[in-house]
Formats: structure tokens, C-alpha cells, sequence
């Protein structure tokens, strides 16, 4: 159980970090946060199940951050390695870097696909500490041999499972096998549940601390999820529309499953005077951060996404999630709606279902192991309720909080 009365004090972390907490303003460590820093910072292996807005990524920043204090050395390799599966992941991977590390001295690199190869040969050259990547940019660089691990201590995977989705396992093998040495190994996923994640952890981790903060199929309980049955096409509109143009609504994103359908419905919201942007995977990097950064600093109300194009984007006021489109597995749906309700936020979920979607809402009740309330609006009331035509979510065994836990696997070990 995690100490309520702990504090980031109670850690071993240098003044520089402390004080950067402090400027950051986090008053106290989030649960991913109680039960990683303390393992990480004995230098033990990590496998941690933690969903995006848990505060994970300061989970293994401050100990890694701890660690390079802890032994100083002047870089002429990077020594620490931390990888994500998206740019935009990784981008958000190396902000916190910075705010975490603003009064320590370390270099830092971000080298993901998307950006000019030639600058990154080039910032490869230079000495650094910290480097922040994509798999396939930095296999791809060390297949011409512009990148050199050997100097690595400490390696940390973030979103394993998304990583291993977009298959990226094979990268991240020849990655960690290009590390000559002993290094400290942490990875960390929204769900620990899946076969793939933990014969992938079991291969790079060793002997590792466990940390599981939610059950992989709840999510933060600072999220209201709704459910709004739609009649067809016109009716799920009417029902987005107004959701939107509510007072409590100021930032939203709206998931579509595909591209086409992302245009089709910023289109309808442009046309309804509503301020919309769609942001989809096809845009170049530079496009994509345009209008990120648009959408963060409130000049775009409403982002219209698909799920490539919206990972790791983080940001604390987005007060709506609206599922659009339901998606196919539990798993996306928890990353999906991970976006709002961060740290202390509250944030609403709100999945508009016709007919055809109850397939989709009866898979993901079945990973939440928990029927979704349905919620009416005055006047857009549905002409038929869910329970003619659904099924009862079946009963799946819940797996409950096993922190601190060592794992079995002690002898498969690929670790040098
Ligand atoms: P993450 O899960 O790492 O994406 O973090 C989600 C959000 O929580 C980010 O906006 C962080 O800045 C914020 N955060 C992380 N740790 C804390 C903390 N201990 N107290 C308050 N907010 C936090």
C-alpha cells in the first residue's frame, strides 16, 4: 500500500531535484511515483503497469535524473536511453527532462523520425547524457553507424504496449543489444495483462520490482465516463454539438477510428461555427505541432483525432474526451480517455454509441470489467435503450493491485 502521509522529501533526492519538484509544483508523489522512485533509485529493474496521467514519466525522470548526479562522469556517449514509442511521446518525455533537470547541468538529445537526418548525424557527434528517441530513427542511425550505445547505464521504456502495437519490439531488441554492459532497465505500460508485454519485459528486465498502480483495466477515478445512444449519423452529431457548445466543455478532443471520418467530423464542426482542427497521422511533424500547440495554448476549442495522431499529448485542461468513434480493444480506450482527468483534474469521458458501436462498448465494459453509466440529454433522447439491445459484460477474473512484487522470471535473462 502506498503511505498516504509520503512525501517527495521522504525520497533521496538531491536539493536540485527537490526544488525542481517544487517549481513544478507537485505536492506530493503519485502512487506510480511512491512505488517506482524508491526501487529505481536502489538501482533495481522496474516493470511497471501505469497508464498515461499517472504521473509515470516523473516516475523514472527524477531516479534517472538522481542517478547521473550520483555518479558524475563527463559524457562523451549518452548514457541514459529513454525511449518512446511516438515523437510526440517522445517529445513530451524530454519536456519533462528539462523541467525535472532545469537545475542540474545535463545534455540532453531527442532524435525521433520526422525530423532532417542530417542534423541528427550531427547531434549525435556532440557530447551528451540523456538521449530521448523513437525506435526507428535510432536503429536506423546505428545501422550507419552515427549512434554508439556502449556507454549506456540506465534504459527506461515508455508505453511498452503501444511500442510493441506498432511493432517496434524487434527495434528495441537490437537497441538494448548493442549495450555492452550492465544497465539498469525499467519499462513501463498502460497494462501489464498481455502475453506480449511480459515476455518482452522478461526479456530486457531483470529480476524486476513490479509495480502494478491501477489493475490494467481501470483507469483515474477523477474520470466521469458516460455513455449517449445515438439513432444514426444526424443524432450523434446533434449530440456532439451540444456536448461542446456546454459551458462546462472548454477543451476537448474528439476520437475518430479513421482519418476520413476525423475531416468528415471537423468539417460538420467547422460548418456549425465550432472551433475544430483535425490533427491525423499524414501531417508532417511540423504541421502537427503547429496545431498542437494551437489547440494547448486554447486557440483551437476542439481537436479532432485519430489515436497515432494523439499520443502523448499532455496537457492539463482538456476537460472532455469524446469517443466519436468507440475503439476496437479496452486497452486504446483507457489511453484515449487517459487525456483528460490528469493529476488533479477532473475530466469528463463521453462515448456516443449508435447500434453498430455496442459490439466495440460491450468489449471494452468487458476489459473494465464494469457497465458504463447511460447518460440522456433533454431533447436528444434516443429511440431505443440499451437494454434492448445489449448483453450483460461477462465476467472476467480482475487481477488486483500486486505491487512491489518480484517477478518469476529470474532466469530467462538476456541482460549482459
Ligand atoms: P504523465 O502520466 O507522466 O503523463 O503525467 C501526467 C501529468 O501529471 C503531467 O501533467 C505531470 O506534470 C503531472 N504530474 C506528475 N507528477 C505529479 C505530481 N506528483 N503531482 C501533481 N502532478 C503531477
Amino acid at each position: 500500500m502506498t503511505e498516504p502521509s509520503l512525501t517527495f522529501e521522504d525520497f533521496d533526492l538531491d536539493p536540485a531535484l527537490q526544488d525542481a519538484i517544487k517549481k513544478m509544483n507537485y505536492h506530493k508523489p503519485t502512487p506510480v511515483q511512491a512505488e517506482a522512485i524508491p526501487a529505481l533509485l536502489e538501482r533495481q529493474d522496474v516493470l511497471a503497469g501505469a497508464a498515461t496521467g499517472t504521473g509515470k514519466t516523473a516516475a523514472f525522470v527524477l531516479p534517472m535524473l538522481q542517478y547521473l548526479l550520483d555518479e558524475p562522469r563527463h559524457p562523451d556517449l549518452p548514457r541514459v536511453l529513454l525511449l518512446a514509442p511516438t515523437r510526440e511521446l517522445a517529445f513530451q518525455i524530454h519536456k519533462v527532462v528539462k523541467q525535472l533537470g532545469t537545475f542540474c547541468n545535463f545534455k540532453t538529445a531527442i532524435i525521433t523520425g520526422g525530423f532532417d537526418k542530417a542534423n541528427q548525424f550531427k547531434t549525435l557527434r556532440q557530447p551528451f547524457d540523456i538521449l530521448v528517441g523513437t525506435p526507428g530513427r535510432l536503429t536506423y542511425l546505428m545501422a550507419e553507424d552515427a549512434l554508439n550505445l556502449s556507454d549506456i547505464e540506465m534504459v527506461v521504456i515508455d508505453e511498452a504496449d503501444r511500442m510493441l502495437d506498432m511493432g517496434q519490439g524487434k527495434d528495441v531488441l537490437a537497441l538494448l543489444d548493442a549495450i555492452p554492459e550492465d544497465f539498469q532497465a525499467a519499462l513501463f505500460s498502460a497494462t501489464l495483462s498481455g502475453a506480449g508485454v511480459r515476455k518482452f519485459a522478461e526479456e530486457i528486465l531483470d529480476d524486476p520490482v513490479t509495480v502494478q498502480i491501477e489493475a490494467p483495466n481501470q483507469q483515474s477515478e477523477q474520470i466521469q465516463q458516460i455513455v449517449y445512444l445515438a439513432n444514426d449519423k444526424a443524432h450523434k452529431q446533434a449530440l456532439l454539438e451540444n456536448i461542446l457548445n456546454d459551458a462546462t466543455c472548454q477543451s476537448a478532443i474528439v476520437f475518430c477510428n479513421k482519418k476520413e471520418r476525423a475531416l468528415e467530423v471537423t468539417e460538420w464542426l467547422q460548418s456549425r461555427n465550432i472551433s475544430a482542427q483535425v490533427l491525423h497521422g499524414d501531417f508532417i511533424q511540423a504541421v502537427r505541432m503547429d496545431k498542437m500547440h494551437k489547440f494547448k495554448s486554447g486557440k483551437i476549442k476542439v481537436l479532432v483525432a485519430t489515436d497515432v495522431a494523439a499520443r502523448g499529448l499532455d496537457m492539463l485542461h482538456i476537460t472532455h474526451v469524446i469517443n466519436y468513434d468507440l475503439p476496437f480493444r479496452g486497452d486504446i480506450y483507457i489511453h484515449r480517455i487517459g487525456r483528460t482527468g490528469r493529476a488533479q483534474q477532473v475530466g469528463i469521458a463521453v462515448n456516443l454509441v449508435e447500434r453498430h458501436d455496442l459490439e466495440n462498448l460491450e468489449r471494452i465494459e468487458y476489459h473494465l470489467q464494469q457497465q458504463l453509466p447511460v447518460g440522456k440529454i433533454a431533447g436528444l433522447e434516443a429511440n431505443f435503450k440499451m437494454k434492448d439491445v445489449a448483453k450483460k459484460p461477462a465476467k472476467k477474473k480482475v487481477k488486483k493491485k500486486d505491487a512491489t512484487k518480484k517477478s518469476a522470471a529470474k532466469t530467462a535473462k538476456k541482460k549482459k
